[in-house]
């Protein structure tokens, strides 16, 4: 578990002004790792502040990224699976020099502001693309309160799930290829469903009638792969989270419900939306919370799942929020569809990394975990439409309703993190917009 240190600091400001508002996603205490197109069309890769970020291969190029700093800022260049492969300690070592770098009154404050228009590039005037290449994607199903909201709570007033989603954090193999970075159009897929929700009835071809989006937050991992056959242990799951990122696990009902015999496939392969900057753990330090207190009645944490450190601040309090944009909507009439926080899921990233490995299984870096729809108990906490549509359809601030999502909507995610005592940081927007189906007789 990271520890604080002076980059939480929160009287630390940035020389670059944008940092320093107070809504500003990427103050200098978040500093996240991010991957950009230049409109010269180089790839690099850079740390955000404010509205900008720090080319880390320019600011190697001024000589203000050396001791410590320079390894991990080399292995970062060009894709950041190098720097995802030194891990948390290499990351640490570079994110404490940016903060001394970007610091206003500090040390390296002329220097660096010497050099300020090599090394820094707006984030209006690039493309970013995803982080890394994703090695693997698996997808995690952890918060009781989405599994229970159609299934209804038991006499104790706990969501009703099938006994294994208190006993393991549920999960599926993914498909790597069909993640996809914030801002890329996502179609609208056929596949075979029926009239009829929850898969009954004689299935047809063709455009998916029920489109949804799950609200969800993914983990990048880091540090050396566990050799097959090795997992590893709840006690060191935490280090290999390298960072978050917002995920939008794009969601096929009618495709999912008739399909689901061996678990989900194409009612989810069809796109997985990503916030582009991964917000490392250690920047996420200040806003570690309890793991999620288990009601009385519930089986205990099995054993192999079960640490201290991790039971004590293996959560994470962060609020999330998804946005409809209707498709013609004039103006800017966003619907907020949902506000939910983090801390309402069952399982920790770190039971997640343990529980996938433990029966030998190898993950790595470039490896991402989503974690499962992160509903809260609350009707507004619910984080896809298979939920929020429960007693009807959503009424929007256009005039429109929504039972599933129309071509053309735009679903926006965004997660902010705050704490009395430290500055908030968010994680930017995993945006997508939802195009018509191809012509399924083609
Ligand atoms: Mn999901």
């Amino acid at each position: 578990m990271p520890s604080l240190n002076p980059t939480h600091d929160p009287a630390r400001r940035s020389w670059v002004a944008s940092a320093n508002h107070s809504e500003a996603d990427f103050p200098i205490q978040n500093l996240p790792f991010g991957r950009f197109r230049r409109r010269d069309g180089e790839v690099r890769t850079g740390v955000a502040i404010g509205d900008r970020i720090v080319d880390l291969a320019a600011a190697l190029a001024a000589g203000l990224l050396d001791g410590a700093a320079r390894a991990p800022a080399e292995a970062a260049v060009g894709d950041l699976r190098g720097l995802l492969e030194l891990g948390n300690a290499g990351a640490s070592a570079l994110r404490a020099r940016l903060s001394a770098l970007l610091l206003a009154g500090g040390p390296d404050q002329a220097a660096a502001g010497a050099a300020a228009d090599r090394i820094l590039v707006a984030q209006a005037e690039v493309e970013m693309i995803l982080p890394t290449t994703v090695r693997q994607f698996s997808d995690m199903c952890v918060s009781t309160f989405h599994i229970g909201r159609l299934s209804g709570n038991d006499d104790r007033g706990q969501p009703i799930c099938p006994p294994v989603f208190r006993t393991l954090p549920v999960g599926y193999d993914g498909r790597a290829t069909s993640v996809v970075v914030s801002g890329t159009p996502v179609r609208r897929p056929n596949g075979l469903w029926t009239e009829q929700v929850g898969g009954t009835g004689d299935p047809r071809f063709g455009p998916e009638p029920r489109q949804d989006y799950e609200l969800e937050m993914g983990a990048w991992l880091g540090g050396p792969d566990n050799p097959l056959g090795e997992p590893t242990r709840i006690a060191a799951a935490a280090d290999r989270l390298f960072g978050l990122c917002l995920l939008n696990d794009w969601s096929a009902r009618g495709i999912q419900f008739w399909e689901n015999m061996l678990g989900p496939f194409l009612g989810k392969s069809l796109a997985t939306t990503v916030s582009p900057w991964i917000v490392t753990m250690e920047a996420l330090a200040p806003f570690r919370a309890a793991a999620f207190q288990r009601p009385a009645g519930d089986p205990p944490v099995p054993a192999h799942l079960l640490s201290d450190a991790d039971q004590r601040d293996g959560g994470l309090d962060i609020a999330l929020e998804a946005r409809l944009r209707p498709h013609g909507a004039a103006g800017k009439q966003d619907a907020v569809i949902c506000r939910t926080n983090f801390r309402h899921m069952y399982w920790t990233f770190a039971q997640m990394v343990t529980h996938h490995s433990s029966n030998g299984c190898s993950l790595g870096p470039g490896d991402l975990i989503g974690s499962g729809t992160c509903s809260g108990p609350a009707l507004a906490e619910a984080a896809c439409l298979l939920e929020a549509n429960v007693e009807g359809p959503l009424s929007l601030p256009n005039g429109d309703t929504r039972l599933w999502l129309a071509d053309g909507d735009t679903v926006i995610l965004r997660g902010r993190a705050s704490r009395d005592g430290y500055v908030p940081i968010g994680f930017g927007e995993a945006t997508g917009r939802l195009m018509p189906a191809p012509d399924p007789a083609a």
